[in-house]
Parts: structure tokens; C-alpha cells; sequence
């Protein structure tokens, strides 16, 4: 039997594994579960396309999307290795004979859409089919905290316990904390190995701007960036031909992209962008799902995306090629009531929860308290052991202030209340409320009841950002907010540790609309 790195350089013509992709192929290959969350362009495909081939039986790929499907058989064909896809696009013929190969064990790899592999017919038929090992792509689809949930990846939690013998890997590259936990509970991945990669991208370069005059602000920023390729994302389609009608008015090589275009025209405009004829494309968040530009020099997000992972993604199209990039935001408070407003008209009470909270991350990294790049990847669960150095908070850094016994205040208020209540509530025990709820729930009579009244609500709550994105404190999302101390909380709470933060300053940040790189 030939080895993985074999298999890599023969089939796949690569000279060597990236990390971790090697230790998840030994994992899956020794019959191993594996959690991998890895951004996109990782190499998350190989890590279970390698195992398919040194594990007898077939392996199932389970995935969203039909076009991704075809895309990966088609290049594992070319290679040389034995796929095929079974989904709805599939004529009754092509069905058939992909199910005879799949029993006459001809088959590597067998990609297949959630719903089909589910049911009841096609469950029966694995009984006399051996399984080399399970993978589900784009997990974070299984769950309601992910933003791309759906509802047919729900029944993929029965896989773990219909076939305990088949070593299970999920994949996805966005999952916050509450998604991983909860993609990991829902596919029964609790004693799974995890893999882990950082979704740092240290060449971006992150700013965050107060909108102003923001096509003014926009001009001002491309005028001293003439030959560089960049995107500019709006929220609605009214607003992206605008701001293109307006930049190529002014002599840009600018159009517009959404998804109201035809699928002509979006062709034409994506690949005049790839063959650098334009320079700008404005648009909407259907644009770059499929390209792979690699001289993108920068990022524009004139209005404020509705969540983080939205902006990671939009963002991470910028600077592939490793060289310095920039991500600049414009961000007007004006904003989160529109976005508000379009969320709050959804019709799933549940959802609509979610994506409140979602959009009020998002508000507290455009908020300057803390370094751009900490906030982010501290969302993705990734803490980062010091400021970055190439963000606006880094380079042109706010006033600060020792903070240690404000954050003891609050932190050991939070552990005073059973770390069982909303950022609102426990403010409101520091700052002495005797509120009914306080007084109902005896909270008058804690040690921390009243010990910050001197300090106003909005510094309180601002603490509170500050000590999320720095990973002090998580708000529980599953549990309505509620606010929990993580373990680095525990030496600021003994006094072991000092504490110096930012002094929130939105307003003198944004002065003049842009500063200096
Ligand atoms: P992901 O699913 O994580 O987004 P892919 O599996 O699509 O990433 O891989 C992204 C690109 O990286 C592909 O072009 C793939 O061929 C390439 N790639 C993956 N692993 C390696 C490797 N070990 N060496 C070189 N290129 C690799
Ligand atoms: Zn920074």
C-alpha cells in the first residue's frame, strides 16, 4: 500500500502536505472522527479525499451545493480517481448507474446531497455497501447559529450513532463558539479530534471610519490608490448603481454587480475584473463567491455588513496574494438602525434573535475600543496574544487608562450574580438600581451591589465589549446573553494581573474621515 504523501504527489501532483492536513489524514485513516475548521483555500477537500483512497469501501461526501459537487468530480476524475455525485440533477439513467457502481464497490468517492443520504431507500441500500468514512462539507450548515443553515443537514445528526463504525470528519470554515459547539453536539462529535487553523490574514490591514459624506470619503480613498484593483460592497442593489454610476462618471473603471443582473452580464463584469480591465467593481455580497482574484489591493465596505463572518468573508478577498491589503469600513451609526430594522422584519422569531445578536457583534467591532484584528479572530474563538500592529487602533493608538479595578468590579459582579444574567442587569447591580428585578432577585444584598454607581452605563457597557473582545468575558448566545467569565478571567479577578484599555473615543477617531495609514 502506498503512503498519503504518495498519494498526494501521484494523484493530487503536490510536493507536500500543509499543516494540519497530515495529522487529520492519519486521524481519519486510523478511523478517528475529526472536527476541521479551517478558512477557505485551506486545503480542507484533501483531508478526506486521501483517506478515501487508503481506507477500503467508499467514502460519502456530503455537500450544500450541486455546482461545488460537480466541480470536485470532475477534477478527482481527471486524476484518476473513482467519483461520482448522485443529487437531484442526475436523469434516472445516470442514477441508476451510479448506484451500480457504488455496489459493485467501484466507487472512492460518492458525493452526495444531504436529503438523498438520509433516506430511508438509500440507507437501506449502505447496509451492503462498505464505508471508508463520512465527510460533511460546509457543516456550520446544520446549525441555526451558522449563517447559512439548512434545514435538510439536521437529519445528518443521526449518522454518528446509524454507522459507528465509519470514522466521521466535519468541515466548515466559519463557526463562531456557538456554532462549533453546536455543530460539534449536533453531529454527535463529542469525542472527535479538532483541527483548528487561524484565520489570521496579517497582510489586511483593517480601518474602521465614521461615515461622514461617505461617496466623498469613498473618492478620497481611491484617489490615493489609482492603480489598484478593489471592491466595494453596498447593502442594497439601488445603492451599488449608484456608487458605480458615479465612480465611472468620474473616470473610474467601475461597474456594478448583484444579483439582479443578468447572468450574462455578471459574467462579462467578473471577468473583466479577473482580466483587470476594470478596476472596480461595486457591489452587493453575491459578488466573489466564485473568484479567486489574487491582486485584489483592498476592500471597501461602504455600508455596515450585517455580521462578522459576512465581513471576514468579504474582507478575506483582499491581498490572496500575501502582499499588503487593505479592509476599510465605513461605519455610521444610522446604519445599524437600517440593519436593525431589515433583520427585525423576519418572520422566524428565533432567527431574528440570532441575527440581532450577530449584528450587534458586528456594531462592537466597528466601535474602536480594542485592536481591529483581536476583535475579529476573538470572535472566531482564536485569541491573539497581542495587538496586531496593522490596524487603525495599533497605529494610531487611543488614549489609556488603568482599568484593572473597574474590570474586577464588573467581572466579579458577573460571578456574584451565578453567572446567570445580561450584560443589563448586572450594570445594573454595580451601578446600586434597586429596580425591581434587582430587589425581587435579593441582588441588593451582594457584595457588588452599588460599588461602580459613579461610573455611567455607557462605560460600564463599553468595559463589557472590551472585555468580550479580549476574551475576559463570552455573552452565552444560547442562553440569552448571558454573561460568563472565561478562564483568563481568573487571574484579573485575584489581582494577579494588570489591566489598561482604550478609552472609547469614536467620535475624535473619525475626525476628517480617514487618517493616514
Ligand atoms: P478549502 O476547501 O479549504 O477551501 P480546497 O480544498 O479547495 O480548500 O483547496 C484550496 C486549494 O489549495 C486547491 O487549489 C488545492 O489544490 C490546493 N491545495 C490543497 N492542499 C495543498 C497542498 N498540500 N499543497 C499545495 N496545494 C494544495
Ligand atoms: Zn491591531
Amino acid at each position: 500500500m502506498t503512503s498519503p504523501l504518495h498519494s498526494l504527489q501521484q494523484r493530487f501532483g503536490h510536493a507536500a502536505f500543509r499543516p494540519p492536513q497530515q495529522e487529520i489524514i492519519d486521524c481519519l485513516i486510523a478511523g478517528r472522527d475529526v472536527f476541521v475548521l479551517m478558512p477557505t483555500g485551506a486545503g480542507k477537500s484533501l483531508c478526506y479525499q486521501i483517506p478515501a483512497l487508503h481506507r477500503p469501501g467508499t467514502a460519502l461526501v456530503v455537500s450544500p451545493l450541486v455546482s461545488l459537487m460537480k466541480d470536485q468530480v470532475d477534477a478527482l476524475t481527471a486524476a484518476g480517481i473513482r467519483a461520482a455525485c448522485y443529487n437531484a440533477t442526475l436523469t434516472a439513467e445516470q442514477a441508476r448507474q451510479v448506484l451500480a457502481r457504488l455496489h459493485r464497490q467501484q466507487l472512492d468517492l460518492l458525493y452526495i446531497a444531504p436529503e438523498r443520504l438520509m433516506s430511508a431507500a438509500f440507507l437501506e441500500r449502505l447496509r451492503e455497501v462498505p464505508l471508508a468514512l463520512i465527510a460533511v462539507d460546509e457543516a456550520h450548515c446544520v446549525s441555526q447559529w451558522g449563517h447559512d443553515f439548512r434545514p435538510e443537514y439536521v437529519q445528518l445528526g443521526r449518522l454518528r450513532q446509524l454507522f459507528p463504525q465509519v470514522p466521521l470528519i466535519a468541515l466548515t470554515a466559519t463557526a463562531d463558539r456557538q456554532t462549533r459547539q453546536d455543530v460539534v453536539a449536533r453531529l454527535g462529535l463529542e469525542q472527535a479530534e479538532t483541527f483548528v487553523r487561524s484565520f489570521d490574514r496579517p497582510n489586511i490591514q483593517y480601518r474602521v471610519v465614521e461615515k461622514l459624506k461617505p461617496f466623498a470619503q469613498l473618492e478620497a480613498f481611491l484617489s490615493r490608490r489609482r492603480d489598484q484593483s478593489g471592491i466595494i460592497y453596498a447593502l442594497s442593489r439601488k445603492r451599488v448603481e449608484e456608487i458605480a454610476a458615479k465612480l465611472a462618471q468620474r473616470g473610474h473603471a467601475a461597474a456594478a454587480y448583484h444579483a439582479g443582473l443578468a447572468d450574462g452580464e455578471r459574467q462579462a463584469v467578473q471577468e473583466a475584473f479577473l482580466a483587470d480591465e476594470l478596476r472596480l467593481v461595486v457591489a452587493t455580497v453575491a459578488f466573489g463567491m466564485g473568484i479567486d482574484k489574487p491582486n485584489v489591493r483592498f476592500v471597501v465596505h461602504y455600508d455596515l455588513p450585517k455580521n462578522i463572518e459576512s465581513y471576514y468573508q468579504e474582507t478575506g478577498r483582499a491581498g490572496r496574494d500575501g502582499l499588503p491589503a487593505e479592509a476599510l469600513l465605513l461605519f455610521g451609526y444610522g446604519d445599524i438602525s437600517i440593519a436593525r430594522g431589515l433583520i427585525s422584519k423576519g418572520s422566524n422569531a428565533e432567527q431574528v434573535r440570532i441575527e440581532l445578536h450577530k449584528l450587534n457583534a458586528m456594531v462592537s467591532y466597528a466601535e474602536p475600543l480594542t485592536c481591529r484584528r483581536r476583535a475579529l479572530l476573538g470572535y472566531f474563538g482564536e485569541p491573539l496574544a497581542e495587538d496586531c500592529g496593522n490596524c487603525d487602533f495599533c497605529l494610531n493608538p487611543p488614549e489609556r487608562y488603568d482599568a484593572t479595578e473597574d474590570a474586577r468590579k464588573l467581572l466579579s459582579c458577573v460571578y456574584r450574580v451565578g453567572q446567570r444574567f445580561g450584560a443589563g442587569h448586572v450594570i445594573d447591580v454595580l451601578r446600586g438600581q434597586r429596580n425591581q428585578r434587582v430587589l425581587q432577585l435579593g441582588h441588593d444584598r451582594l457584595s457588588t451591589f452599588a460599588i461602580g454607581s459613579e461610573v455611567s452605563v455607557e462605560s460600564w457597557t463599553g468595559l463589557v465589549r472590551q472585555l468580550v473582545h479580549l476574551g475576559y468575558l463570552y455573552p452565552d448566545v444560547a442562553n440569552y446573553g448571558v454573561l460568563k467569565l472565561t478562564e483568563a478571567a481568573r487571574p484579573l479577578l485575584t489581582g494577579q494581573q494588570q489591566l489598561w484599555l482604550a478609552r472609547p473615543r469614536l467620535k475624535d477617531a473619525a475626525a476628517g474621515g480617514e487618517r493616514p495609514a
